[in-house]
Parts: structure tokens; sequence; C-alpha cells
């Protein structure tokens, strides 16, 4: 009986040990309703980390929580206490107001840490200020509600910024965004998992410099089909910002990761089996074309 409860409780710690990977939003600006904005949840030793936080995200996020039908603890919403955002751009921060309050309004009461470009700085503090009658009316009115949880940390990124804690390391690097300078990717270390985000980027060396025995690279992509039809000023502009499927494959050539995971995905007519044919042109490992609420173990 012993070596059983013994057994048991050995591989309930290996599961909460494992890492998972929780794909929350793989849309664009584009309103496509079944992809979210931008957003990705590491849960490392029961602790959610969060990566972008666009249009969606705490609801998506609560479908995995045992309040709304879901199967892991960890993450009820109240417990979102890291954020790390790659950019300002709205399809991956349209969704702070809701990390912002929601969380709190469910209990979370200490601060929200959020580790974001130069430009995100006022983000938090202005939304706060938006919402003030909202947090008073709470506070001061008559719901018990902690006065406390609503509040953020920001902490300002730069080229090889780290985050480092028992669950997790992670570096931030500056990627190629066009003419955002203030844009990152982000890899994500954690005792068993090493993941690369790629953010919003042409194709980068500075990313392709940080993206050596990968489990997952998640990197954007768009179209090449729908690139073509494009007119030569959006051509411009879509190359410098993001990576087509022949700029990816090679990406991915270079550093072979376990498995390539593609997301925020500009499809611009396209289905995702002709994304997924263009990029295995020139590409033939694991390729995965993300979809809203996917888990990687
Ligand atoms: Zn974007
Ligand atoms: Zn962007």
């Amino acid at each position: 009986m012993k070596i059983r409860i013994l057994l048991l409780l050995l591989l309930i710690s290996t599961a909460s040990a494992s890492t998972k990977l929780f794909i929350l939003g793989t849309g664009t600006p584009n309103p496509n309703p079944e992809r979210m904005g931008s957003s990705y949840l590491v849960l490392a030793n029961d602790e959610p980390y969060l990566f972008d936080y666009g249009t969606g995200v705490i609801r998506r996020i609560a479908a995995f929580s045992p309040s709304w039908g879901g199967e892991y603890q960890a993450l009820e919403v109240e417990n979102l206490k890291y954020a790390f955002l790659t950019h300002i751009h709205s399809d991956h921060t349209l969704g702070l107001a809701d990390l912002i309050i929601t969380p709190w309004i469910m209990g979370r009461s200490e601060p929200l840490k959020i580790f974001g470009p130069k430009g995100a700085k006022n983000m938090h503090t202005n939304i706060i200020k938006a919402y003030q009658p909202d947090i008073d009316y709470r506070i001061y009115g008559t719901q018990p509600q902690n006065s406390t949880g609503y509040k953020v940390i920001f902490n300002e990124l730069k080229d090889k910024f780290v985050y480092q804690d028992e669950n997790i390391k992670v570096t931030a690097f500056l990627n190629d965004h066009g003419d955002l300078q203030e844009s990152y990717g982000f890899l994500i270390e954690t005792t068993d998992k090493k993941i690369l985000i790629s953010g919003d980027t042409a194709m980068s060396k500075n990313l392709i410099s940080y993206g050596e025995n990968l489990d997952y690279l998640i990197h954007e992509i768009y179209s090449q089909k729908g690139f073509n039809n494009k007119t030569p000023d959006w051509q411009k502009y879509h190359q410098a910002h993001h990576t087509g499927p022949k700029e990816v494959a090679e990406i991915a050539n270079l550093l072979q990761p376990k498995s390539l995971i593609l997301s925020h995905i500009l499809f611009w007519g396209s289905s995702e089996q002709e994304i997924l044919d263009e990029v295995k042109t020139f590409y033939s490992g694991k390729i995965i074309v993300a979809e809203d609420g996917m888990i990687f173990e």
C-alpha cells in the first residue's frame, strides 16, 4: 500500500513538473472569430506565465480552468501574475484591460508583473485611469474586494534581458519588426522544455542565434500566394515586418526544432493546408499549424 501511495505521489510530482504550452490566441489584427489575438501561456511547475495578451486572452485561459469545465487548477484566472509582451501592436495588447481587471475581480490580490518594451510603459497606468471609477466602485462599494490585485508592476525589456525564478528562465531578444524598434522575441527555458516565441518579425538573425535545441519554435508566417497578389507597396511593408514560408523553412532548417509551430498566420485567403504545403516545399521536419486551444507537453 505504501509503495502504491509513493508511486502515485511520484506520478503527481512528475505530472506537475512537466512544462505545458497552451496556445491561447493564434490570430492577427484580422477579427477571425476562430483565432483570438496573439497569446501563449507556459505552465511551469504549476505557475502560469503569459506571453502577449491579445483579444480574448482571459476567456481562452478560463476555458482551461475547472471553474469553466477545464482541468487545470493552476489556470484559474486569479493565478495570473506574470505577463511578457513582445511589442505594443494592438493584436498583442487589446486584452490588457481584461488581464488587469478580471483576475482581480476573481480574487487575485498580488499585483500583476508585466515585462514589456519601452512603448508599453504607460498602457497599464492609462487603462487603470480609465477604469478608476469601476475600480473604486468595487473597492469602496458593498462588494467585498481586495484593494491590491488590480495594480501592475512594469519592468522594461531590453535586448538580452533575462527574467529567472525557480520555475522558468525567459530571455528577451530584439527581433526585426520593420519600423518598430522595440519588438522582441522570447526564449523560454524550464527544467524540461526549451521554447522560442518569434514575436512579430521578418527573418531575424538575432532570433536564429537564440534558437538551438528547441522543443518548440513558434514562428509567425504569411501566405506566399497571398503575398504574390499584394500591391508592391504592401509587399514592401510585409517583407520588412513579417516572414514568408521560404524564410520560415530556412530558419527551421538551420535550427532543427523538434516541432515548428506556425502561428500568427496572415492567411490572405489561403487555407491551412496551403500554408503548410508552402513551408513543406522547403522543410521536411515536423510542422504544426497552430489553433487556439492547443496544448503541448
Ligand atoms: Zn501581430
Ligand atoms: Zn506587430
